[in-house]
């Protein structure tokens, strides 16, 4: 796959938004080279990129490079964190330089989650029961314990699984998976809750019920990734206290839609928002199609940037501080 490199502090923007050129504008360098930790992703998958054969060691090490201040990998399955955690183990050691390393380690984050597949949903209470004997011993474990920051992903998927809402069918209409998810998604907040971390929410095609779970779970500090809705469901999903997290698909908005782009980006306050790019899915603009990498992750910031008319490194600042609150560090 095309490897990105770091961007030096005084590099002047690589690109702007695909279809929105016009409002692309030569920054100007920074005053300062230092202090400037750049360009964070809440969050990636980590083991998904090192499955399509990306060496995801230069990968973290060009995140390192950039001082990057906080990057997230996030679980998908009840046993995945074992094989994950071996994942960046194996890319630390292959980094030659200590300092490198020692960034690395700064930033690298981990969270426990169960995306709603069709299989996970229908043995749910095994999963659930997977997912946290991990967690207990990823929490005794001297590397993955202090770099545990969130419950997640979870969440509502009416788009993959069979719930007839997508109208691509309606016999594909599940009862048991219909329930079955909802069920899955409330046993993970409820871990959000029991273990006072936040919760990374996944919800596509299925706004009200996502919203229905978290309501009634109690959970108050959590994120809505990939923020696929608009401005009426930001609006609920800030009500509950809970941040937005948008991700390269930013970067897809036809020139139709690019107003209704900049008013939602705009609409959210800039104390709740996040960026990421959920590589190896979802690359932005001119690598669209292509596995993603968090080191584009910089190329989501300018687009949101260009359309909240500030510079991306202030943005970037702006997201840290938000990272620090959300995640308590
Ligand atoms: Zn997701």
């Amino acid at each position: 796959m095309p490897m990105g490199r770091a961007a030096p502090c005084l590099r002047p923007p690589a690109v702007s938004c695909a279809e929105d050129s016009a409002a692309a504008a030569v920054e100007e360098p920074l005053p300062f080279r230092y202090n400037c930790a750049m360009f964070s992703d809440t969050p990636f998958h980590l083991k998904h990129l090192r499955d399509r054969g990306v060496d995801v060691g230069p990968e973290l090490a060009a995140l390192a490079e950039r001082d990057t201040f906080f990057a997230l990998d996030i679980g998908t399955e009840s046993n995945d964190m074992n094989p994950r955690s071996d994942a960046a183990r194996t890319a630390i050691e292959s980094i030659q330089d200590p300092q490198t390393k020692t960034k690395i380690e700064a930033m690298l984050h981990f969270s426990l989650g169960i995306w709603p597949g069709k299989e996970a949903i229908l043995r749910r209470a095994e999963a659930v029961a997977e997912l946290r004997a991990n967690l207990d011993a990823a929490r005794r474990d001297p590397f993955l314990a202090p770099r545990i920051a969130a419950i997640g992903e979870c969440g509502l998927d009416h788009h993959w699984n069979p719930a007839g809402v997508d109208k691509r069918s309606q016999d594909d209409f599940d009862a048991r998976v219909f329930a079955g998810e909802a069920e899955l998604f409330e046993a993970l907040l409820s871990l959000g809750l029991d273990t006072d971390l936040p919760v990374i929410v996944h919800s596509r095609e299925a706004f009200d019920g996502t919203m229905s779970c978290m309501a009634h779970s109690g959970v108050t500090r959590g994120v809505m990734h990939c923020f696929s809705y608009g401005i009426p469901e930001a609006r609920a999903v800030l009500n509950q206290g809970w941040y937005i997290s948008f991700s390269g698909s930013i970067t897809y908005a036809r020139k139709s839609a690019l107003e209704e782009s900049r008013e939602l980006l705009r609409f959210v306050p800039r104390d709740r928002l996040l960026i990421e790019t959920d590589a190896p899915y979802l690359a932005p603009g001119p690598h669209r199609g292509k596995t993603n990498t968090p080191v584009w992750v910089e190329e989501v910031y300018r687009c949101a940037a260009e359309r909240l008319d500030m510079r991306a490194e202030d943005l970037s600042r702006l997201v840290d501080g938000n990272i620090r609150a959300l995640f308590r560090l």
